[in-house]
């Protein structure tokens, strides 16, 4: 739980709903919305996705968000108004302002958006939302004994990441903690990031990173990681080796960070882990062999929840995170 006394006076609020009623999480991505209403024990009881009108803006987005926590609460066995909803986001989310702080242009008119504050306007009930990676490490920790510290790494299409340290999630100024696809990595030394720095961890270890790397390798184009996978499988040395390099970038920044912050436990998830063994025991075997003595038995492990991770991470924000009040 925050610190009540450090939070702006208007979401100086616990949550009012009691601990026993299920609550909407809405997992906001730039191609489609997930929703589901959770109950207290975690348990997903409805789920809907629909599309994200990333095209259409910020407004419209707020609406579809809204609409579909109103059909999934409206599925409940009770017919009740959702009695609090958690977001998450993609992009800096400043979970104390409630607002996108940053993002790529996926959706039109997306930094600035009040979403917290906007979304319990429309929806006349309390809202907190967070960027999704912390979101869906949020359950992550919950599952640790109390005070535990966690380093949380996704790869997929971008780098993400989330960090808690002593029990306490990393929001950081601008809530921008946990990017760590920014880290600079001697891997991506030259390459352009999509943040618009030089030589960042994304630039080599994400999906189009590490497709982009085989391009330069091998000096055919693949397009998408699966074609590298595919190639990498029939004995292309060039696909083994973007692969590998990627996977060993990743690992060496992450054991770096745990020998920084001493976690408990280290989880790396996101779609690149989808290229199985290949991918994961390079960055196994380059994390481990940046750690210090202490902390030598640590080793990287696949999430513990699945599909709904993400959902069930956004629900459990209304227990965790600052709550903004309807006006
Ligand atoms: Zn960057």
């Amino acid at each position: 739980m925050r610190d009540a006394s450090r939070l702006p006076s208007a979401i100086r609020t616990l949550p009012s709903r009691s601990a026993t009623e299920p609550v909407v999480g809405l997992d906001l991505g730039g191609t489609k919305i997930a929703a589901a209403l959770v109950a207290a024990d975690g348990t997903v009881l409805t789920r809907r996705t629909r599309p994200t009108p990333a095209a259409d803006g910020a407004e419209a987005v707020l609406d579809a968000l809204a609409a579909a926590a109103t059909e999934v609460a409206s599925e409940a066995a009770s017919g009740a108004e959702p009695r609090a909803v958690g977001v998450a986001a993609a992009g800096v989310i400043d979970p104390v302002s409630g607002t996108v702080t940053g993002a790529t242009d996926t959706i039109r008119g997306w930094p600035g958006t009040p979403l917290a504050p906007a979304l319990a306007a429309r929806l006349g009930t309390p809202v907190a939302c967070d960027n999704d990676v912390r979101a869906t490490a949020g359950p992550e920790l919950a599952a640790l004994p109390d005070g535990s510290s966690l380093l949380y790494l996704a790869v997929g299409t971008g780098i993400g990441g989330a960090v808690a340290v002593d029990g306490r999630m990393a929001h950081g100024g601008r809530g921008v903690a946990g990017h760590l696809g920014h880290l600079p990595s001697p891997e991506a030394d030259g390459l352009p990031c999509t943040c618009g720095a030089v030589g960042h961890l994304e630039a080599v270890a994400a999906g189009p990173g590490i497709t982009a790397l085989y391009e330069r390798l091998s000096g055919r184009s693949a397009g998408r990681l699966q074609t590298v996978a595919r190639r990498a499988e029939q004995g292309d040395a060039a696909a083994a080796q973007a692969i590998t390099v990627g996977a060993r970038a990743a690992g060496r920044m992450l054991g770096g960070l745990a020998n920084a912050l001493g976690p408990d436990r280290v989880v790396v998830g996101g779609g690149v882990t989808g290229l199985g063994h290949r991918w994961f025991a390079p960055l196994t075997e380059a994390f481990t062999a940046e750690l210090l003595t202490p902390i030598g038995e640590l080793r990287p492990h696949p999430p513990r929840f699945g599909a709904d991770a993400a959902v069930r991470g956004a629900a459990l924000l209304t227990a965790t995170a600052p709550m903004h009040h309807p006006a």
